[in-house]
């Protein structure tokens, strides 16, 4: 039986709906709105479709949305001033600067200059070491992870007892929160990367998988345990020739076609983990004001 497709677009507008809702119950409780200011730097064609996306949905949930594009000779000075200014702005309550930045800036410097009550994206060190420890009351939780969490959810329910989950990808901002997660969530977890010996047979004890890896089609259809939910993180731009010269498509790091055979569960890319993404942004930037307000943190 082919799997069910977990239906990542409709999730997240759920999200943003339930957003919406609490930004115009804040704002008819305080006169406030929630603000995030989205910064990016150069001209990068991928970051300008992110950033694009990030600033309409945050319009669309009524928040003060604000958008920063800087050229791409900005010195990180400059930036970090910027990030300064930002922190000091009462109608800001997340910061987001679009990754990856320019040669020649200290992207880890500017990230852990962001005030860590405005880190929406959760890379403070701060929020990162409470996500460590499951402090996730306080805590910004990295939006892709959560975001994928949230996919989980609506097959397995919140408590993940007894299941294995394989994370492939060890990164700060998607594997190593989304294994901190799983974890939190009762799951055995098991992390691989590039250095995992038997990346097949280890990805086969999974019951649930979570790709982030960044290879279009790594994980082929007989690495599942049949009936394994396959959460697919990566986007990868590929070469799209049947679309027309100079074309490309968007994948993951799932061979979908074969996954979809053997999953009992599978999220699309598009239209799975990306769109969780930008609504879990909105929803951390919503608690962010919530909280400076001093209204206890909305469900
Ligand atoms: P990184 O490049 O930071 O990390 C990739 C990870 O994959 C590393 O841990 C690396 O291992 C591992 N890896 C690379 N090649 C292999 C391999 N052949 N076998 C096993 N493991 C491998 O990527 P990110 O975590 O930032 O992103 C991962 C993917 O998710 C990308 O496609 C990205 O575009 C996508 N993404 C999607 C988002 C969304 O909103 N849906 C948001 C963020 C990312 P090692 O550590 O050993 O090098």
């Amino acid at each position: 039986m082919p799997a069910t497709v977990i239906d990542g677009k409709l999730q997240s507008e759920r999200v943003a709906e339930r957003v919406k809702t609490l930004a115009s119950e804040l704002n008819l409780q305080t006169g406030k709105k929630p603000g995030l200011a989205v910064v990016l730097v150069g001209d990068d064609a991928a970051s300008q479709v992110y950033v694009g996306a990030k600033t309409r949905k945050a319009a669309e949930c009524g928040f003060h949305s604000v958008q920063h594009t800087l050229p791409s000779d900005t010195t990180e000075d400059q930036l970090a001033e910027l990030v300064d200014q930002l922190n000091a702005d009462p109608t800001i309550h997340g910061i987001l600067v679009q990754l990856p930045l320019p040669d020649g800036i200290n992207a880890p410097r500017i990230i852990q200059s962001i005030s860590a009550e405005k880190d929406v994206d959760g890379f403070h060190f701060l929020n990162v070491g409470m996500v460590g420890v499951g402090e996730f009351a306080n805590a910004f939780v990295p939006c892709t992870p959560a975001g994928a969490m949230l996919l989980i959810e609506q097959i397995h329910g919140r408590d993940l007892s007894g299941l294995n989950a394989v994370v492939v990808g060890r990164s700060n901002i998607v594997g190593k929160p989304m294994a901190n997660l799983l974890i939190a969530h009762n799951a055995t977890v098991t992390v691989a990367h590039s250095r995992t010996k038997d990346l097949p047979g280890t990805v086969r004890q999974a019951d649930i998988v979570v790709a982030a890896v960044g290879r279009p089609h790594l994980v082929k259809g007989d690495w599942l345990k049949p009936g394994a939910t396959v959460i697919d993180v990566g986007i990868n731009r590929v070469p799209a020739p049947d679309k027309g010269e100079n074309k490309f498509r968007l994948v993951g790091d799932v061979d979908y076609a074969e996954a979809a055979q053997v999953a009992g569960a599978i999220t699309p890319v598009p239209g799975g983990v990306g769109p969780m993404t930008i609504s879990l942004l909105m929803a951390n930037t919503l608690v962010s004001a919530y909280r400076e307000a001093g209204l206890p943190k909305p469900s």
